[in-house]
């Protein structure tokens, strides 16, 4: 079933005659809405929304230095106009509310919105059918569909063919995963405490580390993020460690080959 996001994205792409994200500049249809736009730096957010007189305000912080998450804030901003969240309260927007699915409906409905409008659903499917999975098609796929590596990879998760596991960590605990669906392994149980000590994410947490491009699909065990029964701990697994130093945030992409 399509959710409301997702339908009002549609509805935009209607109403405009858009035909494909290649189309339109964010900033374009937040004007075409008559909404105010500015970018200042904001301490703790990456954008919000707030109502000025009888018109409405959009607010990017200027800060965000990768295009690509600058325009799927843009896009979740315009999310919560479309589909009137900024009537219910002021949505101010962190890394943990454009990246994290499930925090708050009118968060999922925000990020789903941008997605559908960045990457729709029939195009990225297009996209990643019979290509091989790795952090290069993901860094592919944000280059071409403009967006941030996170949104692609949220996407991918829902949409891609390859299974894969997302676990995302902030100061070195883990807050929440997300798995494929139709995909299941057995979590170790670490909500809320430390990320694995021999995970890529805790590589970062302790030492700094951040791979290049090249080594960016490091390898791991299947016991570093899941329960084993002894004969399967060795099994080779990946993980893809995304991060975002300015809120101390890891996602960890893990799959098997
Ligand atoms: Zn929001």
């Amino acid at each position: 079933m399509m959710n409301e996001g997702c339908a009002a994205a549609r509805r935009l792409y209607h109403e405009f005659g858009l035909r494909g994200p290649q189309d339109f500049s964010v900033e374009e249809l937040i004007n075409a809405r008559n909404i105010f736009y500015s970018e200042k730096p904001l301490a703790h957010a990456d954008g919000r929304i707030v109502p000025r007189g009888s018109r409405v305000m959009i607010i990017l912080n200027s800060d965000i230095p990768y295009a690509g998450r600058r325009r799927f804030t843009q896009a979740h901003e315009l999310g919560h106009f479309e589909l009137r969240h900024y009537l219910k309260g002021t949505p101010e927007d962190t890394a943990l509310t454009l990246d994290y699915y499930q925090h708050g409906n009118q968060e999922y409905e925000a990020n789903q919105f941008a997605t559908e409008l960045l990457m729709p659903g029939d195009l990225f499917r297009e996209f990643v059918k019979d290509k091989p999975f790795s952090p290069d098609l993901l860094r592919t796929a944000a280059d071409y569909f403009q967006t941030s590596i996170t949104s692609v990879t949220f996407r991918y998760l829902e949409q891609g063919p390859h299974p894969l596991y997302l676990f995302y960590s902030r100061n070195g605990n883990l807050l929440y995963f997300k798995q494929s669906p139709g995909y299941w392994l057995k979590v170790k149980d670490l909500t809320r405490l430390s990320v694995p000590t021999d995970s890529v994410a805790m590589e970062y947490y302790r030492d700094g580390t951040i791979y290049s491009r090249e080594e960016s699909a490091q390898e791991i065990v299947k016991s570093t993020w899941f329960e084993t029964q002894g004969w399967d701990d060795r099994h080779l697994f990946y993980e893809f460690a995304i991060v975002t130093k300015a809120y101390d945030t890891v996602l960890s992409v893990v799959w098997s080959p």
